[in-house]
């Protein structure tokens, strides 16, 4: 493949091993969002009528927030580390290089489809590698504007944009790469995840799951309402960490349901098809997909659609079976079943039918219960007593676990994950401590010791 003879001679040149070269394109990079932020804005509307605000914040503003913390940091987070030493081998100097990894692929899913393609590239970039960015072609607006920004800044030896769907994605896949970042479904993780093998190449599986939201008897429930509709409906559902299913308390479902209501119209009006703040489902494939779960199932509010543009109304579901289609995946799209529980058993019952899930919320004012909840499940992360903000603070890892994916990233994790971390012990010659050496006759009292020199 030419992009990668071309990037293979780029790295080999050396160029991306000097961090002044990596700050200066990002630096370009920095100049060219932000004159073109209105742009991509504008880009990513045509695609599925995502609002101008949720793009701004979710999209630029968040790339341009991972930007600004690099290039604040890179020279921090690019030079070795020390650690301190041990008495096995006094006196030395004990070092963690960072090293490029060199040729990195980037497949990129449609839902957020800058922030998902820039964020990692930012770090792979950050960290000295040469990339491919391959982004959804289920969005070919933003395909088209994300490899404007890229060819205006980037050499293609050090950055390029391949566009292109299944086909195109599974060429890039049979290469040799030194690194593989993706974000998509748990099923094409699995081919990515099985291409990479071939060729030993380390993987990042950003995936994703069934995403509980749990609010039980003592929650503060408007509140609640508020943040869960918020989290759902911002970008018509389609966002990996957005509740995907409700787990209430009995007693509380009903005005829970009420509370899910009236916010929904606070946030997008009595005509939802009308609001400025609400996206449409992205393809005709997905907004059919959506349009089956309903089948069958007891609404309790909205179902209304619109085949004209993908309009599918923030619809809310009476306890819908498990093994409807609606409760079999990962729904990503504006619906939200509502289940009443009676004990803990029923949250185990649901929560252990699905595999681990990108997020889990707690909507709870007992503090013994949210802290059951964390420490008895296992899932990427998640919040307590709101939804998706986990994603925001970059001290965080953001990441999945067993089905939801593998490795985590963002600020300067991110930063790591595209470093190989080389660890050098630099050893002084002036003294030379002759106990490891053959022939050994150290008394056997002695070696039984040795665990307190590491
Ligand atoms: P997807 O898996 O269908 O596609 C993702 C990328 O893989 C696209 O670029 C696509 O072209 C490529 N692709 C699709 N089929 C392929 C195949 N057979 N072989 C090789 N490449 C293939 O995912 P999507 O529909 O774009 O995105 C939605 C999914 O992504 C949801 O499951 C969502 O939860 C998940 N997601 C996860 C995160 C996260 O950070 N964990 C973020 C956003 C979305």
């Amino acid at each position: 493949m030419d992009v990668l003879v071309k990037q293979g001679n780029f790295f080999a040149s050396k160029k991306t091993k000097n961090v002044s070269f990596r700050k200066d394109t990002l630096k370009r990079l920095q100049k060219e969002i932000l004159a073109r932020e209105d742009d991509i804005a504008e880009a990513i509307y045509q695609d599925f009528k995502k609002p101008k605000f949720e793009t701004l914040a979710a999209e630029t503003q968040f790339v341009l927030a991972e930007l600004n913390l690099t290039l604040k940091n890179i020279d921090d987070w690019a030079s070795p580390e020390r650690k301190s030493g041990t008495l096995i081998n006094w006196p030395s100097s004990d070092w963690v290089y960072k090293e490029p990894y060199g040729a990195v692929l980037i497949i990129a899913p449609w839902n957020y489809p800058f922030q998902l393609a820039f964020a990692p590239m930012i770090a792979a970039i950050a960290a000295g590698n040469t990339v491919v960015v391959k982004p959804s072609e289920v969005t070919p607006h933003t395909a088209s504007i994300i490899s404007e920004i890229i060819n205006e800044v980037f050499d293609p030896g050090h950055v390029s944009v391949v566009e292109g769907g299944v086909e195109v994605s599974q060429k890039l896949l049979a290469e040799k790469w030194d690194y593989i970042f993706f974000t998509g479904s748990t099923r094409v993780g699995r081919i990515v995840y099985e291409a990479a093998a071939k060729h030993l190449t380390p993987v990042t599986l950003e995936l994703g799951g069934k995403n509980p939201t749990i609010v039980d008897e003592t929650a503060s429930i408007n509140l609640a309402a508020k943040r869960i509709v918020w989290g759902k409906f911002l970008n018509a559902g389609q966002t990996c960490i957005a509740t995907d299913y409700i787990l209430v308390h009995k007693t509380v479902k009903d005005s829970l349901v009420g509370a899910l209501k009236q916010n929904i119209i606070k946030c997008y009006g009595e005509n939802i098809e009308k609001s400025p703040d609400f996206s449409r489902t992205v393809s005709k494939r997905h907004f059919e997909g959506l349009k089956d779960m309903l089948e069958g199932q007891e609404i309790l509010f909205g179902g209304k659609s619109n085949d004209d543009d993908n309009y599918l109304e923030p619809t809310l579901v009476n306890n819908p079976k498990l093994d409807s289609k609606l409760m079999r995946g990962e729904i990503f799209g504006p619906i939200l079943p509502i289940i009443a529980y009676t004990n803990e058993d029923d949250i185990e019952r649901y929560l252990s039918n699905y595999g681990k899930p990108l997020a889990t919320y707690v909507f709870s004012n007992r503090k013994a219960f949210q802290k059951k909840i964390i420490n008895r499940y296992s899932f990427g992360g998640g919040a307590i007593n709101d939804t998706v903000i986990q994603i925001t603070n970059k001290k965080l890892p953001f990441g999945g676990v067993g089905a939801s994916g593998i490795g985590a990233y963002h600020g300067k994790r991110s930063f790591d994950l595209f470093s190989h971390q080389k660890s050098i012990i630099k050893k002084a010659n002036w003294f030379d401590a002759p106990l490891r050496y053959p022939p050994y006759n150290l008394p056997k009292k002695i070696v039984k010791r040795i665990k307190y020199l590491f």
